[in-house]
């Protein structure tokens, strides 16, 4: 296997343990059973913002592992650090930045630009212009 594919192989592994122990930190238990019968507003606003939050980082975490799953079964492959729109390879600095990447610099931004296009309202405001 190449070298670099094996050492974004062992990050990507390393990665998923740490998900895997942060997943299980934020149990079910701890979302739904929120106590709305006692303590004061304060309380409970604090409750909801903090269920939120486990809401949206268990979310993203099993984003995360899921693309990190994809990365490990195409490195087994040998489908790894290939393009999934142009197939062309991937450069190994892109892929050591953000080992589960799927796409090559052109195809992201490309699809950036697009996603930007169609979900544009109005001109994007413009920062350090103090006029
Ligand atoms: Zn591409």
């Amino acid at each position: 296997m190449n070298k670099v594919y094996k050492a974004l192989l062992e990050q990507l592994q390393a990665r998923k343990q740490e998900l895997i122990a942060l997943e299980s930190h934020i149990s079910p238990d701890k979302i739904q059973n929120l106590d709305l019968g006692h303590g004061d507003d304060m309380d409970i606003a604090e409750s909801i913002v903090e269920q939120e939050m486990s809401i949206t980082m268990k979310l993203r975490s099993s984003q995360e592992l899921m693309l990190i799953d994809e990365a490990i079964e195409k490195i087994h492959k040998g489908r790894y650090g290939i393009c999934e729109s142009c197939e062309r390879v991937i450069e190994n600095k892109r892929l050591k930045a953000r080992p589960f990447v799927k796409y090559c610099i052109e195809c992201q931004e490309e699809m950036e630009r697009n996603n930007e296009e169609s979900a544009s309202s109005g001109p994007t405001p413009q920062f350090g212009k103090l006029e």
